[in-house]
């Protein structure tokens, strides 16, 4: 009688250790389910600053295709900007405001002065780079050859 009760006196403690041991797992399970979560949460926050300042400092003296550029401020986007077709000729623009500027000043926004050579060239059909590391200014070049040329003459950081 007494060997039995002990029986089941162990059993519950084995029981209660079984559910000590299920909690902790469950306390564990939760943190790294939270810490994850957060993790995440972070990552796609910071996202988009994480991709604008590398392109900021990478894509410095390499083609930047044109949408990632506004053609009205010259500058290096932080989001897509939208393509906009005037006179056959295809402009990116990140805001309705530029949008605007460009088909009241299309003379002065559509064109821009060879970062090399000084010649005046459509946006449109020019070759766009960064004009300093890390910053977002764009410059326009008429050809392949002014690009190289450029950031040739520019001292590599
Ligand atoms: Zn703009």
């Amino acid at each position: 009688m007494s060997s039995k009760r002990l029986t089941k006196k162990q059993l519950q403690e084995k029981q209660f250790l079984e559910d000590k041991k299920f909690r902790k797992q469950l306390i564990v399970g939760f943190s790294v389910l939270l810490i994850g979560t957060i993790i995440t949460l972070v990552f796609f926050t910071y996202w988009c600053d994480t991709k604008y300042a590398y392109r900021k400092y990478f894509l410095y003296g390499k083609e930047i295709p044109g949408e990632l550029v506004c053609m009205n401020d010259n500058s290096l986007q932080y989001h897509e900007s939208s393509k906009v077709v005037k006179e056959n000729k295809a402009f990116y623009m990140c805001s309705s405001k530029c949008q605007e500027h460009l088909n009241k000043h299309f003379r002065e926004v559509a064109y821009a002065a060879d970062a090399f050579s000084g010649d005046t060239i459509c946006k449109s059909d020019a070759l766009i780079g960064l004009k300093e590391r890390g910053k977002p200014g764009v410059i326009y070049f008429k050809n392949n050859l002014n690009f190289k040329k450029y950031y040739a003459t520019k001292p590599k950081k």
